[in-house]
């Protein structure tokens, strides 16, 4: 057993809990690790060692997947390091708004273009 382990909110409470068969029950295990001192070590060792079902560090296991599939990716606009688990990113949050208005402010002026066209 890790010795962070000795440190953790959780340690003597009923283990189901941290096995949710509902919301009401998650939330409640949530509020076990938000307030535990070894909340990082505990998901670290969830994701690491590919923990099945169950709430750990505040995360259940789909989110624990997600986590693990977020990869440091760099923006080919402004060259900032950003986490996406697209493999087909290129651009960061910021960027990706930017890039989404021009796209918009593009299409507009084609249709405007078109319809310049057809009254002319
Ligand atoms: S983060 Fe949650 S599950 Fe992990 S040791 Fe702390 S209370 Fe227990
Ligand atoms: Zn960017």
């Amino acid at each position: 057993m890790p010795r962070w382990q000795d440190e953790a909110a959780c340690k003597g409470a009923d283990v189901n809990i941290f096995f949710p068969s509902n919301r009401h029950e998650s939330a409640l295990a949530c509020q076990y690790c938000k307030k535990c001192p070894v909340k990082q070590e505990c998901l670290d060792f969830a994701v690491t060692e590919h923990l099945e079902g169950g709430v750990y560090g505040g995360l259940s296991e789909a989110e624990r997947d997600r986590l693990r599939r977020l990869k440091a990716r760099r923006c080919e606009t402004c060259d900032a390091e950003y986490l996406s688990t697209s493999h087909t990113a290129r651009y960061c949050p910021d960027c990706r708004g930017d890039y989404r208005h021009e796209r918009a402010v593009a299409a507009r002026r084609v249709q405007l273009r078109m319809r310049w066209e057809e009254v002319g």
